[in-house]
């Protein structure tokens, strides 16, 4: 028995803008991306930095897959050449023929940017300008922190602070139209998100005012319940990073466990939480949330395609386990070149047959059933969450 999913379209729930700079890529561009965080200036005249990087499993997986596409050889030289080729005839016409080839039907960016000074950033882009170009539909995810730090910045005093953040969120959800707030609190202060007091928070303004610091941890657990208690009101789901991701995660308070306070809290419950990246790895976690909180869903972008196609089996395994299909979406956190959202897709659809294939062997579902999932989980979710376009 082999399932089959290729004619079952894909929403991305989770990735990231490109732009036109990336019309032409360079073997070190692309190197850099296959590997977690990259790799400096210094670190790549490393020889052997540079072996380790040529022979990353997610960068063999997507050379693999560009060659096909490209019809040339898996030599990082030639695929890179047939690409840049193929995009410097028509770049976001390019990208159509890839999300068409992958059965995207549309995206869900985030729209975030480093707004403090980290060590892997995200460089800011030109939202509007970028849904022009695309082929395909896209709506918006609203980053909190840069949202936080430019009322700090901007403000007076506590209370003016507050009027300003309330608003910026207010402007998200009417003038952008955003379908969901993130939050990478993660990569502040962790994920043990508390109850601070009044005056925790007041004193936290006045030292983000003052020094821009990632620490504040008691004003991010605030502006992260204040914006979850807000989302209905708002329309608009609630996006946070669980699990790994760069280097500077805050890597002792990712795991998804560490939400428990907030996500039992009644407070928050009236709220539709995903858990981006399936808490990767520490998928079982986030899944256990997904089964037992009726308002946790779990998204599975990152782990797929920047885990080995057999890692992400493994692991949506796991999450399927204890999470019911309606709870779980496809994402790629595909960023910088259109290329890692089209392997996503691909090596998404890929893992689902693998992984419901056991499910249908071992006699939790029929075979329709296991139709019924993925398609649930690559694009049925997300449309009937959100209603989208
Ligand atoms: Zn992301």
């Amino acid at each position: 028995m082999t399932l089959d999913f290729s004619a079952y379209p894909i929403i991305d729930h989770h990735c990231h803008p490109w732009s036109e700079d990336t019309k032409e890529i360079t073997k070190e561009t692309f190197i850099n991306l296959m590997n977690m965080g990259g790799l400096s200036a210094e670190e790549a005249r490393d020889p052997e930095n540079v072996v380790h990087s040529e022979f990353t499993p997610m960068g063999r997986q997507i050379l693999h897959l560009m060659a096909e596409f490209l019809g040339c050889s898996p030599k990082l030289s030639d695929v890179i050449e047939a690409r840049n080729k193929r995009a410097a005839k028509n770049y976001w016409g390019y990208c159509g023929e890839l999300f068409y080839d992958a059965g995207i039907e549309g995206l869900f960016v985030d729209d975030g940017y480093s707004e403090v000074s980290v060590g892997s950033g995200l460089a800011r882009n030109n939202l509007e300008e970028f849904e022009e170009l695309l082929t395909v539909p896209m709506r918006r995810v609203a980053r909190i922190e840069p949202r936080f730090q430019t009322a700090v910045d901007e403000s007076s005093s506590f209370d003016d602070f507050v009027a300003r953040f309330d608003q910026s969120l207010e402007d998200a959800a009417r003038k952008q139209r955003v379908i969901a707030f993130k939050s990478v609190i993660a990569y502040r202060s962790g994920l043990h998100i508390e109850n601070p007091t009044d005056d925790e928070v007041r004193k936290d303004y006045e030292r983000s005012k003052a020094t821009r610091a990632r620490d504040v941890k008691h004003i991010r657990d605030w502006y992260v319940r204040r914006v979850i208690s807000r989302c209905k009101d708002l329309g608009t789901t609630f996006h946070i990073h669980a699990g790994m991701g760069d280097i500077d995660v805050v890597f002792d308070k990712c795991n998804p466990m560490q939400l428990y306070g907030l996500l039992k809290d009644p407070e928050t419950r009236n709220t539709k939480v995903f858990l981006v990246h399936g808490g990767y790895p520490f998928s079982q976690e986030a899944a256990f949330y997904a089964n037992a909180l009726k308002n946790v869903y779990v998204d599975l972008s990152e782990m797929i395609p920047f885990a080995s196609v057999p890692g992400a089996i493994e692991k949506t395994t796991q999450i399927l386990d204890m999470a019911p299909p309606a709870r779980v979406v496809f994402g790629s956190d595909g960023v910088v070149i259109p290329e890692i959202h089209w392997a996503g897709a691909k090596i998404g659809r890929r893992v689902l047959e693998e992984s419901l294939s056991t499910f249908v062997r071992t006699g939790v579902y029929d075979e329709d059933e296991a139709h019924q999932a993925a398609k649930m989980v690559l694009a049925e979710n997300a449309r009937r969450v959100y209603k989208p376009w």
